[in-house]
């Protein structure tokens, strides 16, 4: 039998404990996870794409059931030039729910062959998002239980050479 593998997309502006517990998870389920960021040109990210995939990509150095990558324009196209079928998402407290189900039913009603898999974060990451690890980041608390080392370096090293301010993010 062939390998299960799914595609988990996103923007990872950075890559948190929280998008690692639902993939994490969805090894459970799936043989190989493509971690897929996305390069949209009209967004403003704080890292830059080469950033986000190096953090995403040291993360999972030691998983070679992970997958790296990254996409522009429509997720479905992306995953039929893959040939892959699945989609995984997190589904935080209720606010994720409106847009996750749009976006579902939208991929569904361009693609009928996609099924996107949603999975629930660990009470603990519930609550987490990249907006908000920039948000603390920028106002000088601390963000060590939030993300891997990887990101809180990264964030350090980018505010050494750059001064950002909220408004940024
Ligand atoms: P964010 O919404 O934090 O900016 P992304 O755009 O990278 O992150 O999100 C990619 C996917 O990961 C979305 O399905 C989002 O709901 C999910 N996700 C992000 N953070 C978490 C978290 N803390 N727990 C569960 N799912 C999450």
């Amino acid at each position: 039998m062939s390998d299960k593998i799914a595609v988990y997309p996103g923007s990872y502006d950075p890559l948190t404990n929280g998008h690692i517990d639902i993939i994490e998870r969805g090894l459970k389920i799936f043989d190989r996870i493509t971690v897929a960021a996305l390069k949209n040109p009209s967004k403003t990210y704080l890292l830059s794409l080469d950033e986000r995939l190096e953090i995403i990509r040291e993360t999972f150095a030691q998983n070679n059931r992970i997958e790296v990558d990254y996409f522009e324009g429509l997720l479905v196209d992306y995953l039929n030039k893959r040939k892959i079928t699945t989609v995984v998402r997190g589904l935080r407290a209720i606010s994720d729910f409106d847009i996750e189900f749009q976006m579902a039913l939208i991929n569904r009603s361009i693609a009928p062959q996609i099924e996107t898999i949603f999975f629930v974060p660990s009470v603990a990451y519930s609550f987490l998002s990249s907006k908000l690890v920039k948000e603390i980041y920028l106002l000088g608390g601390e963000i060590k239980q939030m993300v891997p080392d990887i990101v809180d370096k990264k964030l350090k090293q980018k505010f050494k050479q750059e001064s950002l301010s909220i408004s940024q993010i």
